[in-house]
């Protein structure tokens, strides 16, 4: 293993998601000279400075200081800092080594690495792998953009184990620059995001696309048929690709024909049914049959993917059923952050729906959600910032009596929101908490405010 004794090593970016606190943590137990520095200050970083407590670092918050990276000889780069940071100039003139989390990780391990990426769908999909793996009896280590770092763990994950990484396209862009993929790589699907990052839709895409692109022959690519931006990357790997679809067959692969999950092809057999998943909406349907094409190529068979599939409940705040309350039944879909996510939770739910949408504006384009919500919701809460816009692309795409069909309430906050979905959910029908964007206005995170939603329904009495 590398010897890391007596180096100079700054982690760029200490975050929330526990890449930062991995690095730190590995690097320091290793005997470098740590010093860990973010933009964000002491108070936000809490949680991560917490759980290195007790390690030799030295920290520097909320501002970065040239002469740690000056003087570094290695820098862990988070992988949402900005690749024209004047900080990654200064060290690269000064001769230090440019690394990521999720290289330093790849780098040194020894077990098969299967790959989840996508726009929508990630953490589902590679916690449904891992059940799939674990079903088929393999050792699974579970991390990656899901807030876990395994570099922790590198000792004990063996050769012979899986791990599944949940990739974004951030860490895929940093990953492409080592010409590194996973041995299992799957795509959920492609739609515009993180543009103020990448800056434009190609640069996304190409990030996205890094996860097959330095695949071998021996490899496998699981990519969504459906999805024309992803399908077209057949082109972009050496690996073997597996189709999924929900639309029809598409060989080799899975395809959803009516309720039985089946393999393309001739005779192909079934390997699930639809109605056997305990997660709703189509688009989680897609999103199992692309985790078990992934354990179909690492050797899985059809009876544990099955039983996974039995098994698997909604990840946390993801369409999460909170109970019943006042004769309706309360949804926490906190997790959907883009309008695209708003959109699948309300084509997944039946009944008259009374949708809770809104929070830090994020400044997308909500015309077609707005005619989503038009279509399918009873009721709209529209909270927080982006609150006014979104009630706004409701008025405005409305045609001709379609407003008589529907009630509009505003709310400054999500406590207020609740209040008002109280007063208008209906008997037999759903309330659904599906921002469409992200919840800084009000919370540090989804996580923050998808509790604090259960937290209120469960005042209003409801049981699971
Ligand atoms: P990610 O990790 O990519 O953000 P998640 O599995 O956490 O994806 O799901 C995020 C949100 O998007 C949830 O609200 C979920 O219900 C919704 N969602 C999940 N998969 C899809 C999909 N394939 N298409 C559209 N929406 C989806």
């Amino acid at each position: 293993m590398t010897s890391y004794d007596g180096l100079r090593a700054t982690v760029m970016g200490l975050g929330l998601f526990g890449g930062g606190v991995g690095a730190a943590r590995f690097l320091a137990e290793r005997g470098a000279k740590v010093t860990v520095t973010d933009l964000k200050s002491a108070g936000v970083l809490a949680r991560s400075i917490e759980e290195l407590a007790g390690l030799p670092l030295r920290f520097v918050l909320g501002r970065h200081d040239e002469a740690d990276f000056a003087s570094a000889d290695l820098v862990v780069v988070n992988p949402g800092v900005p690749p024209d940071s004047p900080y990654l100039a200064i060290s690269r003139d000064a001769g230090a080594v440019h690394e990521t989390e999720i290289h330093l990780f790849l780098s040194h391990c020894r077990a098969t690495v299967l790959g989840v990426t996508g726009s929508i769908g990630k953490t589902t999909t590679t916690s449904l792998l891992a059940a799939m793996l674990r079903a088929g009896g393999r050792t699974t280590w579970l991390g990656g953009n899901i807030g876990v770092s395994l570099l922790g763990d590198l000792d004990r994950i063996e050769p012979g184990h899986r791990v599944v990484l949940e990739l974004s396209s951030f860490q895929l862009e940093a990953l492409g620059r080592y010409e590194m993929s996973p041995r299992v790589a799957a795509v959920t699907n492609f739609v515009p995001n993180h543009l103020d990052h990448h800056k434009t839709l190609a640069a996304y895409a190409r990030a996205k696309s890094e996860i097959v692109r330095y695949q071998n022959e021996g490899d496998h690519a699981v990519l969504n048929a459906d999805d024309p931006v992803v399908a077209a990357w057949t082109s972009e790997t050496r690996a073997r690709v597996r189709w999924f679809s929900l639309a029809g067959p598409r060989e080799p692969g899975l395809w959803a024909d009516g309720d039985s999950v089946r393999r393309a092809g001739p005779g192909g057999e079934a390997v699930f049914r639809a109605g056997e998943l305990r997660l709703r909406g189509r688009f989680n349907l897609a999103n199992a049959m692309a985790a078990a094409a992934a354990a179909l190529a690492d050797g899985v068979e059809d009876p544990a993917i099955r039983a996974a599939v039995r098994d698997f409940p909604p990840v946390e705040h993801r369409l999460e059923h909170v109970g019943e309350a006042l004769g309706a039944t309360w949804y926490n879909d906190s997790k959907a952050t883009t309008p695209e996510s708003t959109q699948a939770a309300l084509s997944a739910l039946d009944g008259p729906i009374v949708l809770i949408a809104g929070g830090h504006d994020k400044g997308l384009d909500l015309d077609p959600l707005a005619r989503d919500i038009l279509s399918r919701a009873a009721a709209l809460v529209a909270v927080g910032p982006m609150g006014p816009r979104l009630e706004e692309a409701v008025r405005r795409v409305a045609r001709p009596g379609e407003l008589d069909a529907i009630e509009i309430a505003r709310a400054p906050r999500l406590a207020e929101a609740v209040g008002e979905a109280r007063r208008l959910a209906r008997p037999g029908g759903v309330v659904l908490l599906s921002p469409a964007t992200s919840s800084y206005d009000e919370f540090s995170n989804f996580e923050e405010r998808g509790r604090a939603f259960k937290a209120r329904v469960r005042d209003l009495g409801a049981h699971p």
